[in-house]
C-alpha cells in the first residue's frame, strides 16, 4: 500500500512494475504519489466531507457509500472515507472497491496488515461503528468470538510469579515444546512491562503496570522440554511486592496473532557501512531492558515519521556476517539487529533511512514471518534462489543450517544481480564456499560487463534444472525463493513444473 512510484526504476518496462499474478502495484498518475498525498492530507482540505465532526455509523449507512467518489470502508471498528484516496492507492481503485461499503478488516489483513492506516488516513476518518444491538439467540457476541476461536487452536498458556529478597520472576507455562528464547518478547518502558509469547499462529500477553521499580536488566531462560518462560526481574529495593502490578490493555489474553496490533520499539543507529555501491549494513541497538530475537526467516517492520506521517517498511535482519555464527557470541543477549538495506535514490522510505544519522532512533516492530524453523530439520539439500536484496532472508538461514542441521549435505545459492558490483557479500560468500565444501555458490547477472565470465541472464527452467542436482533421488530437499514479486512467482512456477512439491518450496514474500 505505501510503495509509490516515482519515474526513474524500475524501467518503464520492467517487470517489477507490475506483478505477473496475485496482488500488484498499479502504476499511479502524476501527482499521486505517497508523498503527494501527505501534502493533500497536511492542506486543511476537508477529506471525508463531515468538516471535522466524528459519526457513529451503522451498518446500513456503511452500506449506503459503496461508490469510488462517495466509498466509505471499515477498519476495526473504524470508518474511513477512501474516496479521496483512490487515485493514491498503489494496488488500484479496483483493489480498494472490493471493499466499498463493508468491513474491509480481513481484506487489508491479508494484504498489508502492517501498514499504519491510522497515520496514513487519519483525516479520512468519518467515525466509529455504532455498537451492535444485542445479538439474535445463537450468535456469539466478539468476546465469545475470540474465546471459541483460540479454543480451536494451542491450549492457552498462563502466568505465575514469585519472589525472594532481591529478585521477582514471572513465569509463563506455555504448554507447548517447541518454545525457545525467539518466542517470547519483553519490553520494559517507564510503567509498561510487556511479555508477548508466540505460540503458533497465536499471542499470549503479560502486560502490566509493575507495582514496584526494577533494575534496567533482565534475563530470560527457557526450559524447553516443558514449555517454561522464566523472566527474572531484579528488584530496585529489596522490599516485599503484594501484588505484581496493575493489569494493562490486553493483559493475560490469548488471541490470534492477526488480531494484535504490531507492538513497536525505538532502536538506536549504532553503525552504517556500505556494502555495495547501493546497499548499506545498517546496526540498530535495542533499547534498554528489551528481549528480542528475530526468528530465522521472519522480518520485521521499520517505521519512520516522514513529513509528520508515520511510514512502515519490511526488512529481514540478518547478521553482521556470513561468519559471525560461527564465532563465540560477543555479549549474552543480543541487543543489535542487523539490515541489508538497499537505498533507492528515487524510493519513499530508504532515503530517509540513509539520512540518519549515527544516533538517531527508528521503529522497529515484532517479528512476523511464516518461515518455520523445523523446515530444516533432517535436510539434506538446501537450495537457494535470491534476487538483489532477495538475499537477506538467506543469510540466516544459510548460517543456520550449515551449523545446527547435521543431516545437511549441501547447500547452493543461486544468486541473481544486475552486475558484478550489485552483488552482496560476494567476496564473504566465495570464502564461504572455499571453507565449507558444503556451500556452493554461483552468480548470474542479467546485465554483466563483457569481461563477466560467469553465468548470465533470468530465472529460467534451464537454470533450475541444472541447479536443482539433489544429491540422491530420496535426499530430504527444501528451496527458498526471495527477490522481486515476479521473480519469486515466476520461479514458483518452475519449480512446480519441474516437479517439486509444495513442502519442498518456501517462497519468502510479505
Ligand atoms: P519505494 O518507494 O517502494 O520504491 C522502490 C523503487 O521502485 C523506487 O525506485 C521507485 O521509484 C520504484 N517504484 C515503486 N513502486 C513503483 C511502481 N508502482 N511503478 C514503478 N516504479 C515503482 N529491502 C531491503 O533492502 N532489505 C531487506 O532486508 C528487505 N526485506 C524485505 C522483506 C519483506 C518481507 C519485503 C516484502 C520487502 C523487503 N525489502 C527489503 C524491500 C523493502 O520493504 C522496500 O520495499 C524497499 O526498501 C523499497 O522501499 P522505498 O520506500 O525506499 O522504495
Ligand atoms: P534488482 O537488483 O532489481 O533485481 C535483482 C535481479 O533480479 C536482477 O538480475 C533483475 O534483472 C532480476 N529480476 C528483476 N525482476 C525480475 C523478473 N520479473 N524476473 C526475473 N528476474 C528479475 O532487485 P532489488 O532492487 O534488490 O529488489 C529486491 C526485491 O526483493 C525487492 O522487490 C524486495 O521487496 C524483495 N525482497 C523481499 C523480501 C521478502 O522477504 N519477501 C526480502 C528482501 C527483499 P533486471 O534488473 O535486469 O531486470
Amino acid at each position: 500500500m505505501l510503495n509509490v512510484p516515482s519515474q526513474s526504476f524500475p524501467g518503464p518496462s520492467s517487470q517489477q512494475r507490475v506483478a505477473s499474478g496475485g496482488r500488484s502495484k498499479v502504476p499511479l498518475k502524476q501527482g499521486r504519489s505517497l508523498m503527494d498525498w501527505i501534502r493533500l492530507t497536511k492542506s486543511g482540505k476537508d477529506l471525508t466531507g463531515l468538516k471535522g465532526r466524528l459519526i457513529e455509523v451503522t451498518e446500513e449507512e456503511l452500506k449506503k457509500h459503496n461508490k469510488k467518489d462517495d466509498c466509505w470502508i471499515c477498519i476495526r471498528g473504524f470508518v474511513y472515507n477512501v474516496s479521496p484516496y483512490m487515485e493514491y492507492h498503489p494496488g488500484g481503485e479496483d483493489e480498494l472497491m472490493r471493499a466499498a461499503g463493508s468491513d474491509g478488516t480481513d481484506l487489508f489483513d491479508q494484504v498489508h496488515r502492517w501498514v499504519n492506516y491510522e497515520s496514513m488516513l487519519k483525516e479520512c476518518l468519518v467515525g466509529r461503528m455504532a455498537m451492535k444491538p444485542a445479538l439474535p439467540k445463537g450468535m456469539l457476541p466478539q468476546s465469545q468470538v475470540t474465546d471459541t476461536l483460540a479454543k480451536e487452536g494451542p491450549s492457552s498458556p498462563s502466568y505465575d510469579w514469585f519472589q525472594t529478597d532481591s529478585l521477582v520472576t514471572i513465569v509463563i507455562y506455555t504448554k507447548q515444546k517447541d518454545i525457545n528464547l525467539d518466542s517470547v518478547i519483553v519490553d520494559h518502558r517507564d510503567d509498561s512491562f510487556r511479555a508477548e509469547t508466540v505460540i503458533k499462529d497465536y499471542s499470549y500477553l503479560v502486560h502490566v503496570a509493575l507495582s514496584h521499580e526494577i533494575q534496567e536488566d533482565f534475563s530470560v531462560l527457557v526450559v524447553e522440554n516443558v514449555g517454561k518462560i522464566e523472566i527474572v526481574l531484579k528488584k530496585k529495593e529489596n522490599t516485599s511486592w503484594k501484588r505484581l502490578g496493575h493489569p494493562l490493555e490486553n493483559h493475560n489474553s490469548f488471541i490470534p496473532k492477526k488480531d494484535t496490533g504490531l507492538f513497536y520499539r525505538k532502536c538506536q543507529l549504532v553503525s552504517k557501512e556500505d556494502m555495495t555501491h547501493d546497499t548499506k549494513l545498517f546496526c540498530l541497538m535495542l533499547p534498554p531492558s528489551t528481549h528480542l530475537q528475530v526468528p530465522v526467516g521472519q522480518h520485521v517492520y521499520l517505521k519512520l515519521p516522514i513529513t509528520g506521517t508515520e511510514i512502515v517498511k519490511p526488512y529481514t535482519p540478518v547478521s553482521d556476517s556470513l561468519f559471525s555464527e560461527f564465532k563465540e557470541p560477543v555479549l549474552p543477549n543480543n541487543i543489535y539487529i542487523y539490515f541489508l538495506i538497499k537505498i533507492y535514490p528515487a524510493g519513499f522510505f530508504t532515503p530517509e533511512l540513509d539520512q540518519l544519522q549515527i544516533g538517531d532512533y527508528v521503529s522497529v516492530s515484532n517479528p512476523e514471518g511464516n518461515f518455520i524453523i523445523s523446515q530444516l530439520q533432517e535436510l539434506e539439500d538446501l537450495f537457494l534462489l535470491a534476487a538483489g536484496t532477495g538475499f537477506t532472508p538467506m543469510v540466516k538461514v544459510l548460517n543456520y543450517a550449515l551449523t545446527n542441521i547435521p543431516s545437511l549435505r549441501k547447500v547452493k545459492l543461486m544468486f541473481f544481480n544486475k552486475t558484478e558490483d550489485d552483488i552482496i557479500w560476494r567476496s564473504q560468500l566465495e570464502k564461504l564456499a572455499f571453507k565449507d565444501k558444503r556451500f556452493e555458490v554461483e552468480f548470474v547477472l542479467s546485465a554483466p560487463t563483457s569481461e563477466w565470465s560467469g553465468k548470465q541472464g533470468y530465472i529460467s527452467p534451464a537454470l533450475l534444472s541444472e541447479f536443482l542436482r539433489r544429491s540422491s533421488d530420496t535426499s530430504k530437499v527444501l528451496i527458498c525463493l526471495c527477490g522481486p514479486t515476479p521473480f519469486t512467482e515466476q520461479g514458483m512456477k518452475m519449480l512446480h513444473d519441474l516437479n517439486f512439491s509444495k513442502d519442498e518450496i518456501h517462497s519468502f514474500t510479505a
